[in-house]
Parts: C-alpha cells; structure tokens; sequence
C-alpha cells in the first residue's frame, strides 16, 4: 500500500461553514456589515488589541501602513515620508512583504539574514541606519519572532543619531500566534500587518487584519479602508455621504469573509498548536542527525510555527529525495532581491547567499498525523 503524498501546505475550512454562509449570500447584505464587526470583535479579544482593523489581506495591510506614514505628525515628531527615503528589509520573504513599499515610492534597502533563524540580521540593520531610513519592515520568518526588545534599543539609539526614530511595520503573514516574551504579536507598538489568506494559519478565503499603535492611527485606518468615509456615521441621504478628509482605499473585508472567518476562528488555537507541536518534535528528533542543522530557538521565542525550516547538506538533492518518498518540500519565498524589477538595490547578501543553499521547509502543519511525522523523520534518517 503506498501512502498519500504529505503536502506542505494545507487549506482548511471548517466543515459547520456553508449554511452561515448560504444564509449571508441569500441575506441581501454581502459587503461590510455585521459580519465584518463581529469577526472583528473575535479578533480584537484574541490579539489582545483594540485597535484592530480588518481588510481584504496582508498585503493591503502592509499597502495601507506604508501609505499612512506618508504624512508628517508633529505631536509624535514624525517627519512623514519623502522622496529618496529607505525602508530596511529583508529579502527573505514573500514578495507581498516588499512590493505594497515600492508601490507607495519607498526605496528598498536589503538587510541581511540571520542564518541561525532565517530573520533579518539585527546587526545589520543597525549598521545600515541612516537619516534616509524611515521604515524598518521586519517579517517574521515562519513565525520566528525577531528580538523586539534589541530592536527598540537599536531604534533608541537611532533616534538620538539622527532626530527621529524610524516606524516599525510588521509583517505578521507568517505569525498568528506567536509570540515574544509571553505577548501575541499585534501588540509591540508597530503596525503589524496579518493574513487570511487561504494557505495561511488561519483563513476567511481572503483576508487580513493589521493592529495599529494608537487610536489615532486606528481611527485613520479604519477610514482609510473604505475611502477615507465613516461607515458608521448616520447619513441623511443614501449614497450620499459627509466630506472625505482624506481619500483612502477599497480594502475594506466583506461580510461573506467574515462569515468563513468567523467559522473557522473556533479551531484556530488547536491548528495552531499543532503547527507548533509538530515543529517542536523536529527540533528534538531531528538534534544530532547527520546532514541537518535546527534553526536556534530561544527561550523568549514562541513561533507559531507556520513553515518548519531546516539547514541540510546538498539540499536540491534533500529535496529529491523526499519528493520520491512522497514528501513535498521547499524554500517557500524566493528571496526578492533577485527579482529584475528590484535591481537597482541589489547589495551583497553574503549571509543570504549561504542560507538560500541550505534551508529548506518540511511538512509541520495540522493535517499530519503522528505516522506522518514519523515516516518524514524516518525518510531524513534514511539519508539522501
Ligand atoms: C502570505 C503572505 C503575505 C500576503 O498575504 P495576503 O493576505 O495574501 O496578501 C505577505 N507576507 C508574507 C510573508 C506572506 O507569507
């Protein structure tokens, strides 16, 4: 009998969804509406958030965080965004990370990796802070939650340098449920930006939600999602509505997502847990073994584990062997930086360029079964 493929990634869809979901489609009301505020409601008590925004995915999120920091603030002493200014990232991502940058005419500046955790390096980004540098867009890898504690200290130390402290924006894509320091992320006086979207931890189809600092940069979100209007102002004549201030953007989540979300959201901390589970059995199992090398984890680190990382030797040749055994495996993100649209910032990556080579993604999600686990460690054992 020959088993079924393990796959690396896995949609899933509670089974109770459909008739919620017939009832909104066959309701009349498909758009925003009490869907969207109630799921919401969900998400503000689980992140431990308030000022928590929904939107029709990360990618949005990270458009829309870019575009808000264009104007200056003088209370917070935010000199707003300029031509010619740097957001530091790593390359090491999606291109959904980087892209929503280029599209609101920030210039991209790589930072390199940190080979032990696949996150950018911290000692990198601070040396390549400078009074260009107004964003500093960390993602972090599989969950991995970079050390936001060094992080504020660097921007410290930044701030005294060169007169204004640089904005932080997360990219969270990979990270609903991790943890640093005990505290979900969403909460570290960023604006944190996460997915919804289909193959993520947790998905409405489509989606996302990003958690802003301040209820003054909650409010600005919420109405620059639909157009820069308040949904919630009465208005007197339909279509019709008060003065828009300032424009905004169609990012707005529907009620149809919402409803899909709002089913699923019941088995998130289960699916979760199994992510991470499966991912602590490796690092123990896998300690020792010839070829591979574990990503590092520290005690203040609590990933939510999305994508399993491993260092191997020869890995195109790991990964044959594991496709023969029926086992998918990848690097899942492409680093950005070789891209021809990006090339005028290309710098040299040496860290990068030595991790790409090793790190691979193994199977860790919801859907294995303890034999599953067992027969992709038997398979790594076995050698290639
Ligand atoms: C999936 C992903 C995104 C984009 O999320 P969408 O909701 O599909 O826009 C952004 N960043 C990273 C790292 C991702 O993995």
């Amino acid at each position: 009998m020959s088993r079924d493929p393990i796959p690396l990634f896995k949609v899933f869809v509670s089974d109770d969804v459909l008739k919620p979901v017939n009832e909104v489609l066959m309701s009349g009301y498909i758009g925003q509406g009490p869907k969207v505020n109630e799921f919401e409601g969900l998400l503000k008590k689980h992140v431990g958030n308030d000022n928590l925004v929904t939107v029709n995915s990360a990618t949005s999120a990270l458009h829309l965080a870019a575009h808000m920091l264009k104007k200056p603030d003088p209370e917070t002493n935010w000199p707003g965004l300029e031509a010619g200014d740097e957001v530091l990232t790593s390359a090491l991502t999606c291109t959904a990370t980087n892209w929503p940058m280029l599209a609101n005419n920030l210039d991209l500046k790589w930072v390199d990796v940190d080979t032990e955790t696949c996150n950018m390096c911290l000692d990198d980004l601070e040396a390549k802070i400078t009074e260009k540098t107004k964003v500093i867009l960390l993602i972090h890898w599989g969950g991995y939650p970079l050390d936001l504690d060094r992080i504020s200290e660097i921007l410290d130390r930044a701030e005294k340098r060169i007169g204004f402290r640089p904005f932080v924006i997360e990219d969270c894509a990979h990270a609903y449920g991790s943890r640093y320091k005990g505290k979900l992320l969403g909460n570290h006086n960023s604006m944190a930006c996460f997915s919804l979207q289909a193959i993520k931890h947790f998905t409405s189809v489509d989606g996302g939600f990003i958690t802003m600092p301040n209820k003054t940069l909650y409010k600005r979100a919420k109405l620059l999602r639909w157009y820069g209007i308040d949904r919630e102002s009465p208005r007197e004549e339909f279509r019709c509505e008060a003065d828009v201030e300032e424009w905004g953007f169609k990012f707005h989540m529907n009620d149809v997502n919402a409803t899909i979300g709002m089913h699923n959201y019941p088995h998130i901390d289960r699916l979760v847990q199994a992510f991470k589970d499966n991912s602590a059995w490796y690092d123990k199992e896998l300690e020792g073994v010839a070829g591979v090398t574990n990503m590092r984890r520290d005690d203040w680190a609590d990933s939510a584990s999305w994508i399993h990382t491993i260092k191997v030797e020869r890995r195109d040749d790991f990964s044959r062997h594991m496709e023969a055994h029926g086992i998918m495996t990848s690097r899942v993100h492409e680093r950005n930086d070789k891209h021809s649209c990006v090339s005028q910032y290309k710098t040299t990556l040496p860290k990068l360029d030595e991790l790409v080579n090793e790190m691979v993604c193994i199977p860790n999600g919801w859907w294995l079964s303890d034999d599953d686990r067992q027969y992709v460690l038997d398979c790594i054992k076995k050698g290639w």
